[in-house]
């Protein structure tokens, strides 16, 4: 059964506007880590407020446990929510709390251990963990909540999450294990904001066709040589590939990675910029203002309905 579960869940806060909070439904399971991801004032905050009853939303339902809980303060609600600053356990250190809700669904030890640590080192608490709330400042009590559940740290998102829910302008556009909101984004919003660099988005008649600068990579790397003939494009294990032609206008070092900046050539898609993003083992040389024979393979394309941003099917690239 859903722990808590939204239904058409909306908030306008003044009439006439956009809505902070627009017709969500959302179904946390039993013992789910599920994190809500979005960028600032995408209505996270708003969202479980809501839930919590600390917000009357203007219209939709929240069920916890089954039951209609819109008419409950927030105290009937009595759910175990981890939420900023207000409602840390207060018997529990800060690393008890982080570590909570891990060990409910049932995580072994050692695992959540590893995870909180990590998270309250990407949070800068690691010094706090043995501390109870009421020896912490408010930013410190709000650090040890938001290690868990409302982020906008994508990469804290993806890790600590079962489940992530991507929101945007009080939406939900897509709700899904880390690795499906990632390899298989419901529409563009979702494909640029996770991940960085972005994936690229180059448009092709109706469609946007779209691809991460990891499945964008020189032709050489498929075959360990500059030149490559064609039908190595076509019979290599991980193709089809769509051979692209890339102008590249700077690279970027980051130490274990290289991130190429440029655009496309050629026949298709003249004259849009994408992004290349390889290990810097790849010792290739890419100086600026060349051109380079690049590839993708087929089956990493995503196509995208250039009106509404959303997936559509795959279309021919002729
Ligand atoms: P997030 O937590 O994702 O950053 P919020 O839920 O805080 O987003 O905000 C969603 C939207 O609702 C934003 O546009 C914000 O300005 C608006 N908002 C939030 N709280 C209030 C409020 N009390 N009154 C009016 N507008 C609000
Ligand atoms: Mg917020």
């Amino acid at each position: 059964m859903a722990i808590v579960e939204t239904r058409g869940l909306t908030k306008h806060f003044r009439q006439g506007q956009v809505g902070a909070v627009v017709d969500v439904d959302l179904e946390s399971r039993e013992g789910e880590f599920l994190v809500l991801l979005g960028p600032s004032g995408s209505g996270k905050t708003t969202l479980l407020r809501m839930i919590a009853g600390l917000e009357e939303p203007t219209s939709g339902e929240i069920l916890i446990g089954g039951v209609v809980v819109n008419d409950k303060t927030p105290r009937e609600r009595r759910i175990a929510m981890v939420f900023q600053s207000y409602a840390l356990y207060p018997h529990l250190t800060a690393f008890g709390n982080i570590v909570f809700p891990l060990k409910a669904r049932g995580m072994v030890r050692e695992e959540r251990e590893k995870k909180a640590e990590w998270a309250a080192g990407l949070l800068g608490i690691k010094h706090l963990l043995d501390r109870k709330p009421r020896e912490l400042s408010g930013g410190e009590r709000q650090r040890v909540a938001l290690a868990l559940y409302v982020t906008h740290d994508q990469v804290e998102a993806m890790a600590m999450g079962d489940r992530v829910v991507v929101m945007n302008f009080g939406r939900v556009h897509q709700i899904g294990t880390p690795s499906e909101v990632y390899d298989d984004p419901a529409d563009t919003f979702v494909a640029t904001f996770l991940g960085s660099p972005p994936m690229n988005l180059v448009e092709h008649g109706e469609v946007i066709v779209g691809f991460r600068p990891e499945h964008f990579f020189p032709v050489s790397h498929l075959a360990g040589r500059a030149a490559v003939p064609e039908d190595i494009l076509k019979s290599d294990r991980e193709g089809p590939y769509v051979p692209l032609h890339f102008r590249i206008s700077h690279e970027e070092y980051l130490g274990a990675e290289r991130i190429l900046y440029g655009q496309l050539e050629g026949d298709r898609f003249d004259g849009k910029k994408v992004i290349s993003r390889m290990s810097s083992t790849h010792g290739a040389r890419f100086e600026s203002g060349s051109l380079h024979a690049f590839a993708v393979p087929e089956r990493e394309l995503k196509f995208f309905d250039r009106e509404r941003g959303t997936r559509t099917k795959r279309v021919p690239l002729a």
